[in-house]
């Protein structure tokens, strides 16, 4: 087991969350699993995709409850983590995980696969330990953050504490990472927020050349409230710098 090292002190340390692991190599489960308890994290282990679906409750037997974050392999047996990822994205839930996914692959197509699917980042096998705890550790401080003033646009209600969004009566599903970035962008309206500053503070620290991650978020964003009635998403897109919310 690798110590972490100094840097991870200067990451505020979440509340305790529940995590369910989704690993078909047992070694790697069974690491992470025991060094995520020890950080006073409740965690659960799946090792396919049809026991993750079941421990989500996206199976017809009833399931604990819906974890704060999932780690999620692509390579499973049988169903893929993208096939996973998809479904729990499709699933009427009062409230999504956190979704990280562990890809093996090296290309970048792997990592965009799992973004269309509905994950909020990824980590590349193989990882150390402290990295993947560093960034659980952040994903989840992001996720329980909430700002203060909730910001509204005719049609488009953002309710940042119980973390829904509305156009009208209908709710807009969107992932922890698509409802952080819009939040971030809604409390910064008028202004211009660039793309590799967004993956900082959004994402909380920084993918080189990973800016199209914020631009395929800010899509589905835009997609999700026109699709819900709004006649135009009020994010305009600022050519060559990145994304600014309008004004009501
Ligand atoms: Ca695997």
């Amino acid at each position: 087991m690798e110590p972490l090292g100094a840097e991870e002190r200067i990451w505020h340390r979440p509340r305790m969350a529940s995590l369910l692991i989704v690993e078909d190599e047992a070694p790697i489960a069974s690491l992470l699993s025991d060094h995520l308890r020890r950080r006073g994290h409740e965690v659960s282990v799946a090792s396919d995709g049809d026991e993750a679906l079941a421990c989500l409750g996206l199976l017809d037997a009833p399931a604990p409850g819906v974890p704060d974050l999932v780690v999620l392999d692509v390579m499973l047996p049988g169903r893929t983590g993208l096939e996973v990822c998809a479904a729990l994205r499709r699933a009427r839930l009062a409230r999504q995980p956190v979704v990280l996914m562990l890809t093996a692959k090296r290309n970048e197509e792997d990592a965009i696969a799992g973004f269309e699917a509905g994950a909020d980042d990824y980590v590349r096998k193989p990882f150390g330990v402290a990295e993947l705890v560093r960034r659980i550790d952040a994903l989840l401080a992001l996720a329980a953050r909430t700002p203060a003033a909730p910001p509204r646009h005719a049609g488009l209600h953002i309710d940042t504490r119980a973390r829904t969004v509305h156009v009208g009566e209908r709710e807009v599903h969107l992932t922890p990472k698509e409802h952080d970035l819009l939040v971030h962008l809604a409390t910064h309206r008028g202004v211009v927020l660039d793309r590799e500053r967004l993956l900082v503070d959004v994402w909380g620290y920084t993918h080189a050349g990973y800016a199209r991650t914020v631009d395929s978020h800010v899509t589905r964003i835009r997609k999700k409230l026109e699709a819900a009635g709004l006649s135009e998403a009020p994010i305009t897109t600022v050519h060559g710098v990145g994304y600014r919310y309008e004004e009501p």
